[in-house]
Formats: structure tokens, sequence, C-alpha cells
């Protein structure tokens, strides 16, 4: 067999053991061997593409082999599972960053039109993606704020950059080999980036965190046709997809269209004009408990705060009191809970709560008013009913659990911070809703031990 068929042969299993494996991800008790079976198709690439003849010097890529190797492993290991989506997001940037510069290399080598157009988009959607992930790590490790940042004229400040970028994209395929043009079209992808995600809010994050994963897939595909790389090209493809998909499914949890989120930065802000009135009712542990006690039916519904507590095993000991006692529990689960999808599910399956009490939104709020309480865990923004009351909040027209229609609401949070997406939450001035302060976990297991010794 010539060598070029060996490496297309293999670079189709390689391909295939990718789709395999993106299937199996599709469910928790496959995920970890799709997993597996993905990293192998990236081991057989990366083997046949190092018996590729045009290699010059391997020394440089076994370096740089061996500093990613340690600087992935020493990250996986070290990060904290709710700093996850914080590493997800610069995954993405890197990869964008990765494909902008392979764009540079092969614009350089090979200048033809074809090379030319391919690697520009590449470089465009990669630098955009690096920025923008950056910005989005920012926000999600709250270096910056979650709220949406704008400034007067942003509009029109956008509208320039895209003409001007658009405008180094076309002089860079005409004259590939004027530098000048490709650095600016690097500097205004790069900022073009910034300004995209700045002006999102946090509550519109999980879109644009799955949508900078579908950029860094499309950015990967266009780097691949740069190359001449076919597996590059599925690979990327693959990727790009899914994280359409993704997209797709987050804009639909937010009721929200894909350019309503790009263009953040394009629109006028409408200040919201109702005030929250009422006020704050803090109750102990100790008087929660004899509320619980007598209750029929329980709704526990998780957030961020959770994850943030590790109280997804206090939670589950209470649940099963609650069951000894008579009620009947069962858990909302917002799509966009936590700070990455799924995020609630991977946390309740790791304290081993069943599937079967893992309701979704769209399953309990048509009887959320049969609930006796409604126990919500470091939850904010996913059960703000601002979404549905207030005309000019970020989060409005946003589907959210109306935890507010339960008989009781019992509020599990250290204090009055505000969620993602910056706002405050006329839920915990609402008569029936009581705020029990301090960390979940805490609180969790005192009322659990309330139960064991009454
Ligand atoms: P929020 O971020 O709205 O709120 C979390 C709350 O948890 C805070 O108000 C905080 O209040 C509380 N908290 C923090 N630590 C603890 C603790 N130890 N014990 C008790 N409470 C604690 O979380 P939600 O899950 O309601 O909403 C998720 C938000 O993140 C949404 O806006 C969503 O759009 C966004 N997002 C989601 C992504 C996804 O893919 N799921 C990705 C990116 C963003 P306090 O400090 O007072 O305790």
């Amino acid at each position: 067999m010539n060598q070029q068929l060996l490496i297309n042969f293999v670079y189709v299993l390689a391909a295939t053991l990718f789709i395999f494996g993106l299937k199996q991800l599709s469910h928790p008790s496959s995920a970890r061997r799709g997993n597996l079976l993905s990293a192998l198709g990236m081991l057989l690439a990366i083997v046949i593409t190092l018996l590729d003849k045009s290699i010059v010097s391997f020394e440089w890529i076994a370096i740089s082999m061996v500093c990613g190797a340690l600087v992935g492993g020493f990250a996986a290991r070290k990060v904290a599972m709710t700093s996850m989506p914080e590493l997800v997001s610069l995954f993405n940037g890197i990869g964008g960053l990765a494909s902008s510069a392979i764009a540079i290399v092969a614009l350089l080598a090979n200048p033809s039109p074809f090379v030319a157009a391919v690697s520009v988009l590449a470089l465009l959607i990669g630098n955009v993606t690096f920025s923008g992930s950056l910005v989005a790590w920012a926000k999600l490790s709250e270096k910056i704020s979650g709220r949406p940042l704008l400034f007067s004229g942003q509009k029109y400040a956008n509208a320039l950059l895209i003409v001007m970028m658009l405008a180094a994209a076309v002089a860079t395929v005409v004259y590939p080999l004027q530098p000048q043009w490709l650095w600016a079209l690097v500097a205004l992808s790069l900022l073009m980036g910034i300004l995209v995600v700045l002006p999102i809010g946090g509550a519109d994050m999980p879109v644009v965190i799955s949508l900078l994963n579908s950029y860094s897939g499309l950015a990967a595909c266009a780097a691949g046709f740069a190359l001449e790389n076919n597996l590059l090209i599925v690979a990327g493809a693959l990727v790009g997809a899914s994280g359409i998909i993704l997209t797709n499914i987050m804009c639909k949890a937010m009721n929200r269209s894909l350019s309503h989120v790009l263009l953040s930065g394009f629109q006028d802000v409408v200040k919201s004009t109702l005030t929250i009135e009422g006020e704050i009712k803090p109750m102990s542990a100790d008087d929660a408990y004899y509320v619980l006690d007598a209750a029929q039916s329980v709704l526990v519904i998780p957030g961020y705060g959770m994850a943030v507590a590790q109280a997804q095993h206090a939670m589950k000991e209470l649940q099963q009191v609650l069951e000894k006692n008579g009620a009947e529990v069962v858990y909302a689960i917002h799509p966009v809970a936590g700070r990455m999808p799924g995020h609630m599910n991977v946390l309740l399956a790791e304290a081993d709560v069943p599937y079967d009490v893992l309701l979704e939104m769209d399953a309990v709020n048509p009887r959320i008013s049969s609930f006796d309480v409604a126990i919500v865990i470091g939850a904010n923004d996913v059960v703000n009913p601002a979404a549905r009351e207030m005309v000019g909040s970020p989060i409005y027209g946003m589907p959210v659990i109306n935890a507010d229609l339960a008989k009781n609401v019992f509020v599990l949070k250290r204090g009055m911070a505000t969620g993602f997406a910056g706002i405050d939450n006329p839920l915990f001035f609402k008569d029936n809703c009581r705020m029990i302060f301090g960390d979940a976990k805490q609180t969790l297991t005192q009322l659990t031990r309330q139960f064991a010794e009454q």
C-alpha cells in the first residue's frame, strides 16, 4: 500500500472513531467509553501524521507535544469541578489561536488565491474565537462582571469594525505578500472577538460559549483546507456541527434567537421600569425543619451555588430522610443551571440521585403550585421571576423554573449576592419565600440532623 493511501485509510479510521465517540458521549453510561474512543482516534491521527515525509523537524514537534501534554495534564488534574467551564472556554480559545497560527503559516508558504481565501477565513474565525473565549473566561471566572458591558455608540463602532475587518480580509486575499493587511486583519479580528462578547449578558453566556466552541471547529476546518489535510477538515466540521447543535439547544432553552444574542452590541438598552416590592424574610434551618416535616411534596431546584458548596451529597441525604418521612421529592433541572450544559445532572449523578426523580423545567412548571415546599439550592437566575414579570430585564423572556408559584419557597444561599446575570431577584422578596442564609451544604446537613434528632 502506498504511503498516502495508508495515511488516508488511517484518517478515515480516526474520523470513524471520532463519530462513534461523539455518539457515545450522548449518554452518561457510555460517555467514558466515548471519550476513550475519541482519544484513540486522536492518537492514531497524530501517529500517522508523524509519518508524513514533508515533516522537516521532529525535535520541535516533540518539544511542543511534551509541553502541551504537561500543561494540559496539569490543568485538567488541578482544575476544580466548579472551574471546569472556564477551562473549557480556554480550550476553545487555544483551539482558535492554533488554527489562526496554522493559517498564517499556510498563507505565507503558499499564497495561491484558494489557500489565501481559506487561510483568511481560518484566521478570522480563529482570532474571534480566541479573544472572545478569553472574555468569556474572564466573565465565567468573575474577573470581569457578568453584566452586559456596553458603551455609547457601540453599535456604530462595531459596524465600522466589521467593514474594516472585511476590507482587510479582502486585501489579504488579493495581496497575500503584503504583510500590513495580514497584521491589520489579525488586530481587527482579535478586537472583534472582544467587542462581540463583552456586551452579552451573563444569562446569555451559555449560547456564546457553545457558539465559540463551534467556531473553534469551523476555524480548524478552514485550516484543514489551507493545509489540505482531510482529517483536520472532518474533525473541524464535527466540532463545528456539534457546537451548532448545542448552540441551538441553548437558544431554545433561553427562548432567544441566535441573532438576538450575537447582535447584543448593536441593540439599544431598554431599562426596566418595574421596581421590586416586599421585604426579605430570613428563617433559621431549625424553623424550616418544621415546615419540611409536614410537607407531602418537595421540589429541589439546584443551581450553581450547589456546585460551589458541593452540596449534592448532603441533598441526597436530606432527600432520603424526607422520603422516609413520607414526602415525594423530585428535582427540577433548568437547562442552563450551573456554568456548563448538564452541570446539575453531573453533580447529582455523582451523589447517586436516581435519574427518574430529575425532571426537566417544562415537566415541573405546569404542576409547580402543587408542591408544598420548593428548596432552591444556590440557584438564582434560573428561578428569577423577572424573566416573566419585568419587561426590559436582561433575562426577560427567558424560561425559568417558576419556584415563586410553589406554596412555600426556601432559598439556600450565603447572602444577597446576585446570580451570574448580575440582576436582583424579586423571588427573594415574595410573601411565600424564606431565605435560609449560609453555605448550602451546612444548611442541608443541619436540616438532616434535625430529622435525626426529633
Ligand atoms: P446563579 O449564578 O444565577 O446563582 C448562583 C447563586 O449561588 C448565587 O446567587 C450565590 O449567592 C449562590 N451561592 C454561591 N455559593 C454558594 C454556597 N456555597 N452556598 C449557597 N449558595 C451559594 O446560578 P443559576 O444556576 O441559577 O444560573 C446559572 C447562570 O449562569 C445563568 O445566568 C446561566 O445563563 C449562566 N451560565 C450558564 C452556563 C451553562 O452552560 N449552564 C454557562 C455560562 C453561564 P451567594 O453568593 O449570596 O451565596
